[in-house]
C-alpha cells in the first residue's frame, strides 16, 4: 500500500508506503508528516483528511492512446497493401489487448481535495469514480484557496 501526493507545504511530489505508522519528511522544504497505518477500507485520506474520494483505473495516461496510435498507424500500412484481413486483426487485437490491460491493472483511489493518490487498495462502495459535480465544488474551493494565498501580503 503506497500512497503518492504532493506536499501540503510546497506541494513537491512525495510518496510513502502506509502498512504502519511512519513520518515523511519532504525532501524539499523538510516538513515533516505523520502518517498513520492505513486501514484496508480507506475511509478518508490521509493526508488531509478529507473523507470524499473517488476511485480510478491505475493507468498510465498516454499508454492506451500509445497503442492506439500505434495500431492505427500499422493498420493504415497493412491497408495500403490491401492486407484488409492484416488490418482487422490488428484492430481487433489492439481493442482485446486495451480491454485486458484495463481488466489487469488495479484501482487507485484519488482525495478531491488534495490529490492524493492511493495504491494498493481495494475501492469499498464507498469509494465511487469521479463525480463532476464533487470534483467542480472542490475546484472552486482551490481556486478560493490560490486567490486567498495571493491575497494575502
Ligand atoms: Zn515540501
Ligand atoms: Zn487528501
Amino acid at each position: 500500500m503506497k500512497v503518492v501526493f504532493a506536499c501540503p507545504q510546497c506541494q513537491a511530489p512525495g510518496a510513502a508506503r502506509i502498512e504502519t505508522p511512519s513520518v515523511w519528511r519532504c525532501r524539499h522544504c523538510q516538513q515533516e508528516l505523520s502518517l498513520p497505518a492505513a486501514e484496508p477500507s480507506l475511509p478518508c485520506c490521509l493526508i488531509c483528511g478529507n473523507r470524499e474520494l473517488y476511485k480510478k483505473k491505475d493507468f498510465p495516461h498516454g499508454w492506451g492512446m500509445a497503442i492506439l496510435v500505434a495500431a492505427c498507424a500499422a493498420s493504415f500500412y497493412t491497408y495500403l497493401w490491401y492486407n484488409k484481413w492484416l488490418t482487422w486483426a490488428i484492430l481487433i487485437g489492439t481493442a482485446m489487448f486495451d480491454g485486458l490491460l484495463y481488466l489487469w491493472v488495479g484501482d487507485a483511489i484519488v482525495c478531491y481535495r488534495c490529490q492524493a493518490h492511493y495504491k494498493g487498495f481495494r475501492a469499498t462502495a464507498a469509494h465511487q469514480p469521479f463525480a463532476l459535480t464533487v470534483g467542480e465544488r472542490y475546484r472552486q474551493e482551490r481556486l478560493r484557496r490560490e486567490q486567498f494565498k495571493a491575497g494575502k501580503p
